[in-house]
């Protein structure tokens, strides 16, 4: 359905898009993930049409947005980061507004009245935009997105600024268009993207750093290979044992008791399952292990490792420590296969030459 070809948009001599390139299938809903100035909103103005690129090609539906402005445009129901609302229209006038700016021929009232379920502005139709709440607007935005019924709906940070039930709403609203559009949504929020999107494209400097299912990152992020283990017996010497086992990487001890057993954490190795080695090395000793629960990986963590390790800035994200006890961080590791996977798949896109289709 879109289609981004080794995209580049520099202001001056700064390079807000950096070669930037991905496929997006009809009916997805992939989130645009990065920190502020790394390009989303760069990247989706050019999308939309409403910004030019320097180089690069987009393509949505098999058509360019160079070649067909107005026919992309019809296609894409957009809600950039500051909504283009009137305040001193009420909700339904600026509607059929936008209704007539984009020449829609749906039967307008229907229609309109549709989009008002939907978005559950139905109640405040009537009032106007200036005295409506921050999430009464930003359905306004969504509204307008939505006229026309357009197969493609992109939206710039969509739930900045709400409160936390708003957001709750927006992103089910969301989830729901999902279900017959193509929707892109640009967040600096991971947990927005894990919520809502299929797929994350975290973008960084201007640059794809990955490009992975939500699944498949949730599904690394689950499996444990770091636990929590409870045992009655001489910390130095647990300590010692747990951390000379060859299937061991990493063992602390932490600073909460219970009862009189020591809590560690243990990292294994990866693949590897120690928990019933583990629990009779321990009871060999005549230690005895009262607990022993996986901890998950942070997906917080890959995440920002995954940007720091495609930033400068990460020297200075470091100084500031870690506020987590962590170990050999497995959460570093994932984030590098991360990188790595997305590297080999940007490197076998082609640069396209000329207009092959
Ligand atoms: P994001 O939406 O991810 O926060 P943007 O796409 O807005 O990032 O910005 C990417 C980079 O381009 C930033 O460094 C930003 O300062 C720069 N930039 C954005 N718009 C302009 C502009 N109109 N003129 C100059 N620089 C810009
Ligand atoms: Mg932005």
């Amino acid at each position: 359905m879109i289609k981004i070809d080794h995209l580049v948009k520099n202001y001056g001599a700064n390079c807000a898009v950096d070669d930037i390139s991905f496929e997006i299938a009809p009916g997805e809903i992939v989130g645009f993930l990065g920190p502020n100035g790394a390009g989303k909103s760069t990247t989706m103005n050019i999308l939309t049409g409403y910004l030019s690129s320097t180089s690069g090609r987009v393509m949505v539906d098999g058509l360019n947005v160079l070649d067909a402005p107005l026919e992309v445009k019809r296609r894409i129901g957009y809600l950039p980061e500051q909504p283009p609302l009137y305040p001193d229209m009420t909700v339904e006038e600026y509607l059929i507004f936008v209704y007539n700016l984009k020449g829609c021929t749906l039967n307008r009232t229907k229609h309109l009245q549709e989009i008002c379920e939907v978005v559950k502005l139905t109640d405040v139709k009537g009032r106007l935009i200036r005295n409506l709440s921050k999430g009464y607007k930003q359905r306004v935005g969504i509204a307008q997105a939505l006229v026309g019924n357009p197969p493609v709906i992109i939206f710039d940070e969509p739930t900045v600024g709400l409160d936390p039930k708003q957001i709750i709403e927006i992103r089910n609203l969301i989830r729901n268009l999902g279900k017959d559009h193509t929707v892109i949504l640009s967040t600096h929020i991971l947990q927005e993207v894990q919520a809502v999107c299929d797929r994350i494209i975290i973008i960084n400097k201007g640059r794809v750093v990955a490009d992975e299912l939500t699944e498949n990152i949730n599904r690394v992020a689950a499996n444990s290979f770091r636990y929590q283990v409870k045992i009655c017996g001489p910390q130095k010497e647990v300590l010692s044992m747990l951390k000379n086992r060859p299937d061991v990487v990493y063992a602390e001890v932490m600073a909460a008791r219970d009862g009189d057993a020591y809590i560690y954490q243990v990292e294994s190795n990866r693949g590897v399952d120690i928990r019933k080695s583990l629990f009779y090395a321990v009871a060999e000793r005549g230690w005895a292990m009262v607990g022993l629960e996986p901890l998950g990986m942070s997906l917080e963590d890959i995440f920002i490792s995954v940007v720091d390790k495609t930033s400068a800035d990460a020297a200075e994200r470091g100084a500031k420590g870690g506020k987590k006890p962590r170990g050999k961080s497995l959460e570093k590791d994932i984030a590098q296969s991360i990188l790595d996977a997305t590297a080999e798949k940007q490197e076998s896109i082609a640069p396209y030459a000329g207009d092959e289709d």
